[in-house]
């Protein structure tokens, strides 16, 4: 990317608040490196996001400062990078109500992670408008912001490509407001699309997630981390050392690959019966908390008070862009 582009991405506050390393790798860590590359980075902890999925009580204004702790501690720089929360940019709601006038519902009932959660929840009578609705809120999380950009893992490419359709609705419809933004996604599969430490009921892996728990939290002790490995999805039929292992099938291979700079020879001796799941593991463990350390001593030190101001902060910063883009959608529309 040639000279200084505007970049928006943002996590959901869900679960306890903490991040996984398939936020990290997929996505997080890409804005940090944007960031020291010299773009604008916009990092929203959203918050409204959690209200499609979460049952009532949860406490999200102490979740959503516990992830802007891990957009810190991992290197966003609140004086460089816009971090905010996105209900104290009530832009974000506007814009949500007047791309709903655009959006069709069969689009929005196709969209395959839409299907899985009314699967999952027992029938789309039990589903809510905020939740069928969704991708039209991020729509306007991100182009309020015009970015040239959005970092990502894999998982939202689906969810982008809607956004992208919404922006050239509005635009053939009112005008060309928002141009046309690029999904950055780690070019490495293995970052992309981070698998969790279980698999699912046929023994495949599946994305780690906070909805699924089955994460290694950026925040946790080295002996969670340690634990949560050893409980990790192997190789099934690899009972003994000398049991041929299916690296590309197993968790904690898959992981090494990430954090371990000789895995591959680990794999080599995996699937040779040379090494078995308890040394892999053994490693893994090593070498992620020694990743981990830096970060883990950073998060430590963040208060509740610094991280509010710093959300305090960047909400007036994110708000002066996005009335900006507020006031163009409006003449667009001729509602002023
Ligand atoms: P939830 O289960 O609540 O949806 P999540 O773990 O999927 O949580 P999100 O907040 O939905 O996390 O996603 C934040 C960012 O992290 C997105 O850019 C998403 O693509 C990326 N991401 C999430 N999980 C992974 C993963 N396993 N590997 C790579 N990137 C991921
Ligand atoms: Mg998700």
């Amino acid at each position: 990317m040639s000279g200084a582009k505007r970049l928006l991405s943002g996590m959901r506050a869900t679960g306890d608040g903490r991040l996984h390393i398939g936020n990290y790798e997929g996505a997080l860590r890409n804005w940090v490196d944007l960031q020291d590359q010299g773009h604008q980075v916009f990092a929203m902890v959203a918050d409204w996001h959690v209200l499609t999925t979460a049952e009532p009580g949860r406490n999200l204004a102490a979740t959503s400062r516990e992830i802007a702790k891990d957009f810190v501690a991992a290197g966003l720089d609140p004086e460089r990078t816009v971090v905010f929360r996105q209900s104290d940019v009530k832009e974000h709601a506007e814009l949500t109500l007047l791309f709903g006038m655009m959006t069709g519902i069969g689009k929005l009932e196709r969209n395959p992670t839409y299907k899985d959660m009314v699967q999952d929840i027992g029938g789309a009578e039990r589903a809510t408008y905020g939740l069928l609705g969704y991708p039209v809120l991020q729509a306007a999380d991100i182009l309020l912001y015009r970015p040239y950009g959005v970092p990502v893992g894999r998982d939202q490419a689906p969810h982008l490509e809607l956004g992208r359709e919404i922006a050239r609705t509005f635009n053939s419809r009112y005008g060309e407001v928002f141009p046309e933004f690029a999904s950055i996604i780690p070019e490495d599969e293995s970052r992309a699309k981070v698998p969790g430490l279980d698999a699912d009921a046929e023994g495949r892996l599946r994305k780690m997630s906070k909805s699924y728990d089955n994460c290694i939290y950026l925040a946790e002790s080295d002996e969670e981390t340690a634990a949560r490995i050893k409980s990790a999805f192997t190789t099934p039929s690899k009972m003994r050392k000398t049991d041929p292992g299916i690296p590309e099938g197993c968790a904690v291979c898959q992981m090494l690959r990430i954090y371990s700079p000789d895995w591959q020879n680990q794999w080599q001796e995996d699937r040779d019966g040379i090494r078995g799941c308890m040394q892999n593991k053994k490693e893994l463990t090593e070498a992620l908390n020694a990743h981990l350390r830096p970060f883990r001593e950073r998060r430590a030190e963040l208060t509740d008070e610094r991280i509010e101001a710093i959300l305090q902060d960047g909400a007036s910063r994110a708000r002066a862009v996005a009335s900006e883009t507020m006031d163009e959608v409006r003449r667009a529309m001729l509602l002023v």
